[in-house]
């Protein structure tokens, strides 16, 4: 079909729908040349990987085509916040725009919905680790009754941190299913119908990969029935499904699984006092295992734990405690489906720590890592290439993979080799910004080496100029936390020192939204983050005029994930640095550097202080994959940049 006999060009016209209904609709070629590629993928079932530069509309130039498709679509995004964005704001303005009768839906995982069956439990347990969780499980029964989703995210008055939560909601292991008294109820089961029946549902990458993986029902029960899926934020994709096709088990899980054994033996086997011995012994082999370990926040190769006195001691002592308590939940298994429930959970537990003892080294990487009260066993596929083009395989229909930060230097071949996608169509779109004439690169001159213990200082103090020509408006990108509160701590100091009033903010402190909210409300203040601050973030406008990067964003080289890659690579003959660690680096950069200008009237300094930028070869090949600002070595220009357009504060 030509672009004739499309609808898309009229919807994106200047007599079009968008046009007459949206405030400030602006035509952009890239953006409808964006829909038109989607438009084609959907009505010929390709893949097609695209990159969006910043301000091509890429939301808009997927939900057009995706809306007017007339087949059920699935798409998938980085976070719930951006999940809320799209089925609260976007898809309704296009829906209204457009007129078309499409029902939506949004799906979040199980966590995320009041559990009937949890809230009655706990009520009747009463066991709290603090007084507010006693309070908060009122507001909870009350909205029980009254929401009509059960979404979690719709009762504030209880914080996303509350200890209560897990205590509320359910599981894939302690949810009931169809043996649950309250089935009929239930939000979870109520969600996923409704996303069955929906021409549209909105899902995230998490419970993507978590349900595919998993085989839990939602997306799982979904993707049949849908002839498009669309993942936005797509550069993500590849370290969460990591996540979910490794074969991970965790001390907590087993911890949870003694505890709810004891309170099948309260609440329906009271006569089973075996039930309680073996799920305290259980207990008991689980804090030895983690008292295997002196320390936590750690993340080890399975090398070093297995070196550890007690290792293997203390993980077969868990495994016989868990066959023990596994072996007497199978004699009382018919007598409820809670004990039923915990049985099977027990096999499948058993079965997860063999997997994890007996995974094919040579496709996984087996590591430890230590919380202050569990211990979590990971194996991570050393590629998620094959699992995730198995799943495209099996399902015939359009996949459209689309992010700001695909691409190194136009070149997906990194991407494409990652996630396995060696047959996609591949598409690029640069943003419509004027970047050459709002935005300069400043890479200073004379910076030490970056692993010399003087330049967080050296950061600090080349910053300060820039800060002041910049009247704050700033963001401070650090690599690492421990270079964030180093930088933060010396610019406080100049601050203080220099009597200079910029508000001075740093991640931690409260709550990313909250830090940024009030960021854009002060206008002028200074903003030092580390990595959650590098992507996601929309500042428009004046109140975000400078970001500064202290270091080239490389992956730590002690992360056993990345360091068991590196090894791979290498032994086959690749050059993991330019295949791998290099792209990873350059697309970070590129979302880093994309918080600077988010749309054509804003103007700022991205300021990059790392030397190899400029002194390594492969320096070359970052700074042309970012935008296309004018460089600079020069602090005066950069002083230049801000006085010829002074800030409105
Ligand atoms: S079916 Fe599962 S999620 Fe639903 S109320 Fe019962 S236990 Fe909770």
């Amino acid at each position: 079909m030509s672009s004739q006999d499309s609808p898309i060009p009229f919807m994106f016209s200047a007599q079009g729908p968008l046009a007459q209904t949206l405030d400030n609709y602006r035509q952009r070629q890239q953006q409808l040349d964006m829909a038109l590629a989607i438009e084609q993928a959907i009505k010929t079932n390709e893949v097609l990987v695209v990159e969006a530069g910043t301000g091509t509309g890429k939301t808009f130039a997927y939900l057009v085509p995706a809306l007017l498709s007339g087949g059920k679509v699935i798409i998938s995004t980085g976070t719930k916040t951006l999940q809320d964005q799209l089925f609260h704001r976007d898809i309704p303005a296009v829906r209204d725009a457009l007129k078309v009768p499409v029902q939506v839906a949004m799906l979040k995982g199980r966590a995320n919905y009041v559990c009937h069956f949890h809230v009655e439990r706990a009520s009747r347990d009463g066991r709290f680790s603090n007084r507010d969780d006693a309070l908060y499980l009122q507001s909870i029964k009350q909205f029980l009754d009254s929401s009509k989703t059960g979404d979690k995210a719709e009762l504030s008055s209880v914080p996303e941190s509350a200890t209560i939560w897990p205590l509320v909601t359910s599981t894939k292991d302690n949810c009931l299913g169809q043996e649950c008294q309250h089935y009929k109820d239930c939000f979870v089961v109520a969600a996923r119908k409704r996303a069955m029946e929906s021409d549209v549902v909105v899902v995230n990458h998490h419970l993507f990969f978590a349900d595919v993986a998993l085989r839990d029902e939602g997306v799982a029960e979904l993707l049949p029935a849908a002839n498009s899926v669309i993942f936005d934020e797509a550069h993500q994709l590849p370290e969460i499904a990591g996540l979910f096709f490794g074969k991970d088990v965790s001390t907590s899980q087993l911890m949870e699984l003694a505890r709810d054994s004891e309170m099948a033996f309260v609440t329906v086997a009271k006569d089973c006092v075996q039930i309680q011995e073996n799920a305290k012994l259980l207990e008991k082999s689980l804090r030895d295992f983690r008292l295997v370990f002196s320390f936590e926040g750690a993340r080890m190769p399975v090398q070093k734990a297995l070196a550890l006195p007690r290792f293997e001691e203390s993980f077969t002592a868990m495994q016989q405690a868990l066959a023990d308590l596994a072996n007497i939940l199978e004699s009382q298994a018919a007598r409820d489906p809670v004990l039923e429930n915990c049985w099977q959970r027990a096999l499948g537990l058993q079965q997860m720590m063999r997997d994890w003892k007996q995974v094919d080294e040579a496709e996984f990487v087996r590591w430890v890592e230590v919380y202050t009260q569990a211990v979590q066993l990971h194996a991570t596929p050393l590629s998620v290439a094959d699992s995730v083009a198995s799943q495209i395989k099996r399902k015939v229909g359009a996949w459209i993979f689309t992010s700001a930060t695909l691409a190194v230097k136009q070149d997906f071949s990194h991407y494409l080799q990652q996630m396995g996608l060696d047959q996609a169509k591949t598409a690029l779109w640069n943003s419509p910004f004027n970047y050459q004439e709002q935005g300069v690169l400043y890479v200073p001159e004379g910076m030490p080496d970056p692993n010399n213990p003087i330049y967080s200082s050296e950061v600090a103090a080349r910053a300060l100029p820039v800060i002041q020509a910049s009247q704050g408006r700033c963001f401070v990108l650090c690599t690492s936390l421990r270079a964030m509160r180093e930088i933060y701590a010396l610019l406080k100091e100049a601050f203080e020192q220099q009597g200079l009033e910029y508000p001075l903010l740093v991640q931690g402190e409260s709550s990313r939204s909250e830090l940024l909210e009030r960021f854009r409300q002060l206008g002028n203040a200074v903003l030092v983050g580390s990595q959650s601050f590098w992507e996601g973030v929309d500042v428009r406008g004046e109140a975000l005029s400078c970001v500064i990067i202290d270091k080239l964003p490389f992956s730590p080289p002690d992360d056993p994930v990345l360091a068991a890659r590196i090894e791979q690579l290498n032994a086959q003959g690749k050059n993991a640095f330019m295949e791998y660690q290099l792209p990873y680096s350059v697309i970070t950069l590129k979302q880093g550097a994309g918080r600077l200008i988010r749309d054509e009237h804003d103007r700022g300094v991205l300021m990059i202080c790392d030397p190899r930028l400029i002194s390594k070869s492969y320096g070359k090949r970052i700074w042309q994959s970012l935008p296309s600002f004018k460089r600079t070595r020069q602090l005066a220009e950069v002083q230049q940049f801000f006085s010829a357009q002074p800030a409105k504060v």
